[in-house]
């Protein structure tokens, strides 16, 4: 069976000698040596200025709103995984949704200003596949309007913009480190700052607001344990070679593949992409599925990714509205994109095979021009 992705596990006896480690000091969790050595690394790696290490990828969408103090409109956008809508609504916010660009998925910076009102106090945006949004252009509208920018840069770890971490832009950026993206801890994320203050923040937000017997503010418990940081720590020296690995499976893809009757998104110039996704569009949805299903006949398990637009889901509708927002662009490509299966091991010949699966059922439909 070949899955969209496979985790990677580091040797076996790499991560145990960690594990003996913690035998030996009894330090489990709370801010424990390796959870601090991983975030130096981290810090190192990316080259970012302040980053928590915390349990997932949602609780630090959380903590950026908390931080910041959203709590009414946030412009965002309908094509993200689910966790970013969640983020927002479970703390309270109501979503705006903004419709994405046709090429790369982003959110349309040009789609923003019309949604802005007296109650928007944020934008919050998700890079794509790892791909960067529009930055300059969010960024001109924020400050423009006094809006902050959060950005869920889960699928960035290791892609740059412009020479620097996708992960340090914006006024909080967030990344997760569950088991499935580029470089994990099991479950884990990020949150990543510029600032000092906002550093210590976050730091006490995610272990209960407190310090020993000091109570700084209402927190939550979002700090990560001693085990995941030791699975980061094995896992963070091969980042370098795992995106080498998934690179070169991305361009058999693109050399394999017929590009006449489908396409993939688009990559922003500038930026220095870490190649965690594959996704081909296909002229309709019947063709997406005529696709999974021959797919699975040989066992391989694609992902509708994202599916479906955010936007349509009921419980995101926006306060006393029986329908959805309409972002057109976004309901269209979430029926027709598909995730390829990508990841470090796969084998060149199961590439060679989905390609040309791919192919096969594609070859009886129109050209897309
Ligand atoms: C994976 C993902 C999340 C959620 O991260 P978890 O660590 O699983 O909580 C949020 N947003 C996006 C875009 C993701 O892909």
């Amino acid at each position: 069976m070949i899955n969209v992705t496979k985790s990677y596990l580091p040797d076996l006896d790499e991560y145990t000698t960690y594990l003996k480690g913690i035998w030996e000091r009894v330090h489990l969790t709370n801010d424990g040596p390796l959870v601090r050595e991983l975030e130096d690394q981290l810090r190192d790696y990316l080259g970012v200025k302040y980053l928590k290490f915390c349990t997932n990828g949602t609780i630090v969408l959380q903590l950026a709103l908390k931080a910041l103090d959203i709590t009414k409109e946030v412009i965002t956008t309908p094509f993200s995984y689910v966790a970013t809508t969640n983020a927002l609504l479970w703390e309270g916010c109501t979503p705006i949704f903004a419709d994405i660009r046709p090429d790369d998925f982003n959110i349309d910076p040009d789609k923003i200003e019309a949604l802005i009102t007296e109650n928007t106090q944020a934008i919050m945006a998700t890079h794509v596949y790892g791909n960067a949004c529009r930055i300059e252009q969010i960024q001109a509208i924020a400050d423009k309007f006094n809006l902050k920018v959060i950005y869920d840069a889960a699928h960035t770890f290791g892609a740059r913009y412009n020479g620097q971490s996708i992960l340090s832009y914006g006024d909080l950026s967030t990344c997760s480190f569950h088991a499935t993206k580029v470089f994990h801890t099991v479950e884990g994320g990020c949150i990543v700052t510029n600032d000092s203050d906002m550093a210590e923040k976050l730091h006490n937000f995610r272990s209960f607001g407190h310090k020993n017997d000091t109570y700084f503010s209402i927190g939550i418990n979002a700090k990560n344990s001693e085990f995941h940081a030791a699975m980061g720590l094995c896992m963070l020296p091969k980042v370098p070679e795992l995106i080498a690995a998934r690179k070169m499976r991305f361009e058999f893809y693109d050399r394999q593949l017929d590009f006449t009757k489908i396409y993939r998104p688009s990559i922003l110039p500038g930026v220095d992409y870490n190649y965690a996704y594959y996704p081909v569009v296909f002229d309709s949805e019947e063709t997406l599925l005529r696709v999974m299903d021959a797919l699975k006949v040989d066992h391989i398990m694609p992902r509708r990714y994202f599916y479906p637009s955010l936007n349509t889901l009921d419980f995101t509708f926006a306060p006393g509205s029986a329908t959805a927002q309409p972002c057109p662009v976004s309901e269209d490509v979430a029926l027709r994109v598909l995730c390829l299966p990508l990841y470090p091991d796969l084998a060149e010949t199961d590439v060679n095979r989905i390609a040309s699966i791919v192919n096969m059922v594609v070859a009886s439909v129109p050209e897309i021009v």
